[in-house]
């Protein structure tokens, strides 16, 4: 699948500034269901295009499926068409490697950010349910010219018809931020299938990118019951919010301040690590949920903000850690109602623990490698076959990347109480075995900036039970 964004300005190489990646590599990076390639067909003075390649890995999307979305026939799961087309695995790949373009910021050119430009941007193949006329419908509205070709299913028997395969070129004078944010929604929403659980967290994120121009859109009713996927609750939330002024405004400032801290203060590796979990987390639909390790309490802290949560037990071994996380949260001066949805308790995971079963999802953030390497087949009973969450989601450093640390020594480990930390390699095959041992699917995801060479700082596994 192949996106490409083309800029004819003065000079048309700003267009690697604006998209923070640069016109002379040819970078490359890891997603949970693949590989995305970000490199420059064309460059010079008049005409800049950069080319995002996504080479998605049809085994691996199986591998780290969902229960229940098992459906169709048997090949089907490997052969079908997202491989080759523009779905919501090019936004989720757009979000990743133009994020900081996404959102509207360069560092280099921030007066360009604002401007109109001379842009276009080709799919070179999108599955458009509704033909044509969708893609006008969709794209016309918001100032774009459009070219698009649609191919025979098959030279050899016309008699079958177009197929619904489209090549779309769309042309505009548009923000560079604006083309980026139509396109991550409207793509998803031509293809109408998405590949991940849609819930409260697509709501935030159709409201986050569509928040300057879809209000005024024409077609804004369909393109967010599409966008959601006919979830009518959750269409209709967001046809209520994008409606109701008042809410808009205040949603709106806030994503500003945050936006501006953004600016002034990038996220640290701590701080992506633990929104990534949570975002997981929620994401799985979890309502009651583990913190294993919780140290002192700030994932904890992150889910409480989350209303689908209703009930949260962090356990850690050390009894200091736990009078800090019990100050940190303020859990003695919380309502009784706030309050009673955290409960903190000392115990290992080195032994099995009634109080640990009967939860929808566990986080494990930066513990495994605290523990020692003689006692990890326990763990692995403790977690994955007596406690038996629905959802485990684990991080752990990748060792690979410690070269990258200018002040660490070789050899050394991040923590002087790690006992050891792995490369990608030997957690994937920790992972992957202890999955296959107890009836869990396992996949995936790198978290912070992923290093060509030497892949992210920390990894992160994410397991679900196969029933
Ligand atoms: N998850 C937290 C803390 C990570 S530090 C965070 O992201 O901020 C690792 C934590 O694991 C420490 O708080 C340590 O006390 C805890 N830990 C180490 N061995 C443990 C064990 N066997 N059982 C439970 N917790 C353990």
């Amino acid at each position: 699948m192949l996106l490409t964004i083309t800029y004819q300005g003065w000079p048309a190489t700003d267009l690697g500034y604006l998209l923070h990646k640069n016109p002379q590599r040819v970078q490359t990076f890891s997603l949970s269901y693949g590989e995305a390639h970000v490199f420059y067909p064309e460059v010079s003075e008049e005409r800049c295009t950069a080319a995002l390649v996504l080479d998605i890995d049809p085994v691996g999307l199986v591998r780290g499926r969902k229960k229940g979305a098992n459906e169709g026939f048997t090949m089907e799961q490997y052969v079908n068409d997202r491989p080759y087309v523009a779905s919501s695995f090019l936004s989720v790949a757009i979000a990743r490697v133009f994020g900081t373009a996404l959102a509207g910021r360069s560092k280099e050119r921030p007066g360009l950010v604002e401007q109109k430009l001379p842009l276009e941007a080709h799919l070179s193949v999108i599955p458009c349910r509704g033909g044509e006329q969708m893609l006008r419908r969709l794209f016309e509205p918001l100032g774009y010219e459009l070219e698009m070709e649609a191919g025979l299913l098959d030279d050899q028997f016309p008699d079958w018809g177009i197929s619904p395969y489209y090549s779309v070129t769309i042309r505009g004078d548009v923000r560079l931020k604006d083309l980026l944010s139509h396109l991550y929604v409207l793509i998803p929403v031509l293809d109408n299938e998405k590949h991940y659980w849609v819930g409260e967290d697509e709501l935030k994120k159709l409201l986050r990118h569509g928040e300057e121009w879809l209000s005024e859109h024409p077609e804004r009713e369909l393109i967010a019951t599409r966008y959601l996927k006919y979830r009518r609750k959750l269409a209709r939330t967001a046809m209520e919010r994008l409606m109701d002024q008042e809410t808009a405004v205040t949603g709106e400032e806030e994503q500003k301040e945050e936006q501006e801290a953004g600016i002034e203060k990038p996220l640290s590796l701590n701080e992506q690590r633990l929104q990534a979990v949570s975002r997981t987390l929620i994401g799985s639909g979890a309502t009651r949920i583990l913190d294993l390790g919780c140290g002192e309490g700030k994932l904890i802290r992150l889910l409480m903000k989350e209303r689908q949560v209703k009930e949260i037990v962090g356990m850690d071994v050390s009894a200091r850690a736990l009078m800090i996380a019990q100050e940190r949260l303020h859990l003695d001066c919380l309502s009784s109602a706030q309050a009673e949805r955290v409960q903190l308790i000392q115990g290992s995971l080195l032994y099995r623990d009634e109080r640990l079963s009967g939860f929808e999802a566990a986080a494990m953030v930066e513990v495994i490698e605290h523990l020692e390497p003689n006692r990890l087949k326990s763990f692995e009973r403790v977690l994955f076959e007596f406690a038996k969450p629905g959802t485990v989601v684990l991080t752990t450093p990748n060792v690979e990347y410690n070269a990258k640390f200018e002040n660490l020594r070789a050899g050394k480990f991040r923590h002087s109480d790690h006992r050891f930390e792995w490369t990608r390699l030997q957690f994937q095959e920790w992972a992957n075995r202890v999955a296959d041992e107890h009836g869990y699917s396992v996949s995936f995801a790198p978290i912070g900036p992923v290093d060509e060479q030497v892949g992210p700082p920390t990894q992160m596994a994410v397991f679900t039970q196969i029933s």
